[in-house]
């Protein structure tokens, strides 16, 4: 499949659809990033936090394919929120991952109790106009985030990576999006894989020959959204990139109405409060 790009500010070319390393070794990040590079993903999602930047960054190398053709996402965790850690952190990460440059950085957490997104968002900015990133964004934050940052700095985020998957979908994030110009990015697009059984979406695909998990992600696709399945069996990594079919109105109108509300991971109101 011809994966469909998103421009974000600065005309920077964003693939719809990425490869999710969390949960992935170090030592085995190396091979499971060169094989989904191989299989045709180009955008490959990463975090300080998972602890397999280098193995990333030697899987990018292992790809043979230049940097350009590429788009790295990493992220900045909780402990080292401010800005001159902030700064500090980039650097951490831009040598593991052995790359001049990161597409797109992200702030992983929130964090409203420590007061220091604001300060974090700032060495953002400087990142990007020192061109060591190409663009930068947030993950987790929530309107009243997103509504201090517009009050408080001059750049707006341009994508925010959230939860997001047939059984969860928080709908102000995405209405905040669209009206902001900030893309939503889908993480754990597969709902970690607990939606695959659900008899809603195995219907859907058994009208069109496919899996749940290529139905999903094609919903994600239609809606708009950014989706990184993770997964290192080379089958899946290729199925889950293999999305070329069109789901009816009818059928996104019901995977959307699936939504219950509950979340699988952390609330980002709360998370990293102790960190
Ligand atoms: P996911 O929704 O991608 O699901 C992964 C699970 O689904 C794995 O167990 C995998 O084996 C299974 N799976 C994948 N493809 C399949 C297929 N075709 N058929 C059957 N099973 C399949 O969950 P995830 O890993 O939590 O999320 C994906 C990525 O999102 C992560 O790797 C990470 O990059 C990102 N993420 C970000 C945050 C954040 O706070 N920003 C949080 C969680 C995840």
């Amino acid at each position: 499949m011809q994966v469909p790009q998103i421009m974000l500010p600065g005309d920077v070319a964003m693939p719809q659809l990425g490869y999710g390393v969390w949960q992935i070794a170090d030592d085995e990040a190396e091979t499971a990033v060169a094989t989904a590079i191989e299989t045709g993903y180009r955008h490959i999602d990463t975090a300080s936090a998972y602890g397999n930047e280098k193995g990333v960054g030697l899987g990018l190398k292992k790809s043979g394919l230049p940097r350009e053709d590429l788009f790295v996402v990493t992220k900045l965790w909780n402990d080292a929120q401010g800005y001159e850690s902030t700064l500090a952190a980039f650097e951490e990460s831009r040598t593991k991952l052995a790359t001049e440059y990161v597409d797109l950085y992200l702030i992983h957490w929130p964090i409203p109790s420590k007061a220091l997104f604001v300060d974090t968002w700032k060495a953002c900015e400087k990142l990007l106009a020192d061109g060591v990133v190409r663009a930068i964004g947030v993950s987790n934050f929530q309107p009243a985030h997103l509504e201090t940052l517009a009050q408080e700095t001059g750049t707006v985020p341009a994508v925010n990576q959230v939860e997001s998957h047939p059984m969860f979908r928080d709908t102000e994030i995405d209405a905040y999006g669209a009206e902001h110009g900030i893309v939503t990015e889908a993480w754990s697009p597969l709902g970690q894989g607990g939606v695959l059984t659900d008899p809603t979406l195995t219907a859907i695909a058994a009208e069109h020959g496919r899996s749940v998990a290529q139905v999903v992600l094609r919903w994600h696709l239609d809606s708009g959204r950014v989706a990184i399945p993770k997964s290192v069996t080379p089958s899946r990594i290729a199925e889950n990139i293999d999305l070329d079919f069109v789901l009816t109105s009818e059928q996104l109108a019901a995977i959307d109405w699936m939504n219950t509300g509950e979340r699988i991971g952390p609330d980002p109101l709360f998370f990293g409060s102790d960190a």
